[in-house]
């Protein structure tokens, strides 16, 4: 990644403006839980004041990376690309006991394998079904990653409507052709959400773009890089540009905020190599947010309505990772019949944060909490948000409450006013 991790924690000024952004630090008040204080550990470690003991790992695990802190800082802090660069000195460093660390990663591992992840989504749907209760990780896999003996893992919710049909390499544009675009179908958005990236094709061809999608791409390698595989990642990132190195787009549409947020910044990822450095820079050129591209090229008025009132939250890596927070809301905005009502804290993060839900439940519950508390008070039957992590943790506290509020993809919205 471009710069060292020490040129980054010198852009702190120790302002503290990120403080009221960060979601950690308003739950423990603690300056160790702050962006300041953890980039101050890192610093410390960096100049060999401190070792990466106990203390260290807690602080910094408990970080979702959601790079709220980000948006804040005046003096331009990488927060991100930090806390990723920080993470693999982490694992590298032997702290973190063998067998959790090994857990960690086949976890992300089966995450991001399209056949490994039907596999466990199907045991984990007929387990819900079986015992009617919310899924959990089974004690042994929870205590092995946690690291904590007798912690409950929460699992997010199944979408209900698992979509499992192989998606096709070409759908041609609808009327003239305006575009030529590819779609990541991903890995965890392949299994999970088929059907969002159906109705984002749709939406696509809907608009005059011809939509390539390439079979190969696949997982971008996110999950591993945000927690601290940076090995593991760019061997993903790899594979995928070797898939699209020689594809002709216009764009290249993703629509996973942590996905499509890792992607722009491939450069970045490989700006050390020259290899990939050219290839990486030149896909992440290319790469949009489907609200972005949408609003950009200007969508046709949709001729149905949805006569729902939808709460619009945030996703980190939507908002603070690519600052995109208008577009998705003004395309939900140009629904007829939708009312677009503002959800406190919008930005701030639900808890879910890629592995975070998973690896540091206690504080995943507690975000969740506030945030099903906050759409309780918006009266929205729908809430509408752009990335799989987000989907999944915000239903799964919505049926817990017993709340009668759908999750959606603003672009299953978006395809459903199309059709009417
Ligand atoms: S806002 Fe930026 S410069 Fe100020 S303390 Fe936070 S990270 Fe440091
Ligand atoms: S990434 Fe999020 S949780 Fe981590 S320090 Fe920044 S604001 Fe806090």
């Amino acid at each position: 990644m471009s710069g060292t991790i020490d040129d980054k924690t010198l852009k702190c000024i120790r302002c503290g403006f990120c403080l009221s952004a960060c979601p950690t630090f308003r739950l423990t008040g603690n300056e160790a839980d702050s962006p300041r204080g953890r980039i101050y550990i890192m610093k410390s470690v960096l100049d060999g004041e401190i070792p990466i003991d106990d203390g260290v790992l807690q602080h910094l695990d408990s970080c979702l990376g959601c790079r709220a802190c980000e948006t804040a800082c005046p003096s331009g802090v990488e927060y991100g690309s930090l806390i990723e660069q920080f993470r693999t000195k982490i694992e590298e460093s032997g702290i973190r006991p063998t067998s959790q660390s090994f857990a960690r990663k086949q976890m992300i591992n089966v995450m991001t394998s399209p056949s490994a992840m039907k596999l466990a989504v199907t045991g984990a749907s007929v387990m819900t079904k079986l015992t009617g209760k919310v899924g959990e990780l089974p004690q042994f896999a929870a205590d092995l990653i946690t690291g904590t003996p007798g912690t409950h893992v929460k699992m997010p919710s199944i979408p209900s409507d698992l979509v499992s049909s192989k998606l096709k390499t070409f759908y041609p544009a609808e009327g003239e052709r305006r575009y030529r675009v590819g779609i990541l179908a991903g890995c965890v958005m392949r299994v999970m959400f088929n059907a969002t990236n159906l109705a984002t094709i749709r939406v696509l061809q809907k608009n005059g773009c011809d939509v390539v999608i390439p079979e190969s791409a696949g997982c971008c390698g996110a999950l591993h890089l945000h927690s601290g595989f940076e090995n593991e990642a760019k061997e993903r990132a790899k594979a995928l540009l070797h898939s699209l190195n020689n594809s002709d787009f216009d764009a290249f549409i993703v629509n996973s905020a942590g996905c499509g947020s890792t992607l722009k910044e491939y450069g970045d990822l490989f700006a050390e190599d020259p290899g990939y450095r050219d290839i990486a820079m030149k896909l992440a050129s290319k790469v949009k947010d489907v609200s972005e591209f949408l609003m950009e090229i200007g969508i046709s008025v949709p001729e149905g309505r949805f006569n729902e009132t939808v709460a619009y939250h945030d996703a980190c890596h939507l908002a603070h990772g690519q600052r995109i927070t208008s577009e998705p809301r003004r395309l939900l905005a140009s629904i007829d019949g939708l009312k677009l009502v503002e959800l406190p804290e919008s930005d701030t993060c639900c808890g879910s944060a890629g592995t975070y839900s998973l690896f540091q439940p206690e504080m995943a519950v507690r975000l969740q909490q506030r945030k099903i508390d906050f759409i309780e008070t918006t009266g929205a039957n729908v809430v509408a948000t752009g990335n799989p992590g987000c989907l999944a943790w915000i239903e799964q506290g919505c049926k817990e409450r017993g709340l009668n509020v759908r999750i959606m993809h603003p672009i299953d919205i978006l395809d459903q006013a199309y059709n009417g």
